[in-house]
C-alpha cells in the first residue's frame, strides 16, 4: 500500500532533439545566418540548462517539483516505499549527492542520515536548501524523556507547507536566477492551490473545533494545531513497535479527552490499532501522512482532500 508508482523522470535537454534538426537546417539555408543561429543555440542552451536538483523524501520532493516545474529534473533520495524515519543512508546516496548541485530537505531534524551522507558525498558545490527554516516549531516531551524534541511533520499543515513551497522558490531563485521567472509563477499557482486547500480545511473543520483524534504516528500536531484540533499518536514514528505503555497512555487520552476516533495510516497492519479502537469503541479511519506515495505535485492535494475527509467523519 505504501508503495507509490516511480516518477516519470523527463530529461531538461528535451528540446535538445529539435535543436539539431533546427541546427542542421539552418546550415543548409545558408553561412550568412550561422553566426546568429548559433548565439541563438547557445542562448537556447542556457535558457534550458538547469541545476540537479535532489530531494530528500516525498513532501519535499512534491513543494520541489511544483516549483522547478518543467524547468529541470527532480530526484527523489528516499524512494517512496521507504520510510523517512531512522532511514540510512547508502552509498549510491552518496553518489546521487556527489553529482548533485541542490539537496532540498525539510529539516527539523527528520533527516538525520543527511550529516554523514553530506560530508561522505564531499560535494564543496552542494547548495541545500532547509524548506523549514524560520518555521514556528512544535516541541514536544519524549514520553520517559526530559528532552523536548522537534516534531518534524510541518508539511502536513498548509499554511506551513506555502511557508516551504515559498522558501524553495527564494533560495532556487538565489541558486539559479536564469531560470527565476518560472520558479516564480510555478511556486504562486501551487501556493495558490494550498491557500485553497487550507480554506477548504478551515471551513469543514470548523465546526468540530476542539475535537480530540489519536493518530498512530505523531505526525498531525502541526495540522491540529492549525485548526484547533487536538492529536494524541499510539507512538512517536512507524518503527516504533506498540508496548503495553503506549495502550495505557492512549486509553488514559481516550478518557481524560473524549477521543472521537483512532486513525490509522496506509500499510500499517498492527491487529492491536483494530483492538484498541474496538476496546475504546473509538471508530477506525485512515490518513495518511504524505511520508510516501506518488512522485506527482498532486498527490499532495489527493491524500490532503481524503485526510479531511476521514477527519470529518472522525469527528463528527
Ligand atoms: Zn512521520
Amino acid at each position: 500500500m505504501l508503495i507509490g508508482s516511480h516518477k516519470i523522470k523527463i530529461p531538461f535537454n528535451v528540446s535538445s532533439a529539435f535543436r539539431i534538426k533546427f541546427f542542421k537546417y539552418s546550415l543548409i539555408t545558408g553561412l550568412t545566418c550561422l553566426s546568429s543561429i548559433l548565439v541563438n543555440t547557445v542562448a537556447t542552451a542556457q535558457s534550458n540548462s538547469s541545476p540537479k536538483i535532489v530531494a530528500t523524501f516525498l513532501p519535499i520532493d512534491l513543494f520541489t517539483q511544483a516549483v522547478v516545474g518543467d524547468t529541470g529534473q527532480v530526484d527523489i533520495l528516499i524512494a517512496p516505499g521507504t520510510e523517512v524515519h531512522e532511514y540510512q543512508a547508502t552509498p549510491d546516496d552518496a553518489k546521487t549527492l556527489a553529482s548533485a548541485d541542490v539537496l532540498v530537505e525539510n529539516g527539523l531534524g527528520i533527516e538525520e542520515f543527511l550529516a554523514g551522507l553530506v560530508t561522505n558525498a564531499g560535494n564543496s558545490q552542494l547548495q541545500q536548501i532547509d524548506s523549514s527554516k524560520g518555521i514556528t516549531v512544535i516541541k514536544e516531551e519524549e514520553p520517559g524523556d526530559d528532552r523536548e524534541e522537534v516534531n518534524p511533520h510541518v508539511w502536513l499543515d498548509p499554511v506551513l507547507a506555502q511557508q516551504q513551497v515559498a522558501t524553495i522558490r527564494d533560495r532556487l531563485i538565489a541558486i539559479d536566477p536564469t531560470n527565476a521567472d518560472s520558479y516564480r509563477t510555478n511556486a504562486e499557482a501551487y501556493i495558490q492551490q494550498l491557500k485553497q486547500l487550507d480554506g477548504e480545511f478551515k471551513q469543514k473543520l470548523a465546526p468540530v473545533k476542539g475535537c480530540n483524534f489519536i493518530t498512530f504516528h505523531d505526525a498531525f500536531p502541526y495540522l491540529a494545531r492549525r485548526y484547533g484540533l487536538k492529536q494524541e499518536a499510539i507512538v512517536e514514528i512507524p518503527e516504533d513497535s506498540i508496548t503495553p505503555k503506549d495502550i495505557q497512555r492512549v486509553q488514559q487520552a481516550a478518557n481524560q479527552y473524549k477521543v472521537k476516533a483512532l486513525l490509522t495510516e496506509p500499510g500499517i497492519e498492527d491487529k492491536r490499532i483494530q483492538q484498541i479502537s474496538s476496546d475504546l469503541n473509538l471508530p477506525l479511519e485512515v490518513i495518511d501522512p504524505l511520508e510516501s506515495g506518488e512522485t506527482n505535485p498532486q498527490y499532495y492535494f489527493q491524500v490532503m482532500r481524503s485526510n479531511l475527509a476521514a477527519l470529518e467523519r472522525a469527528c463528527k
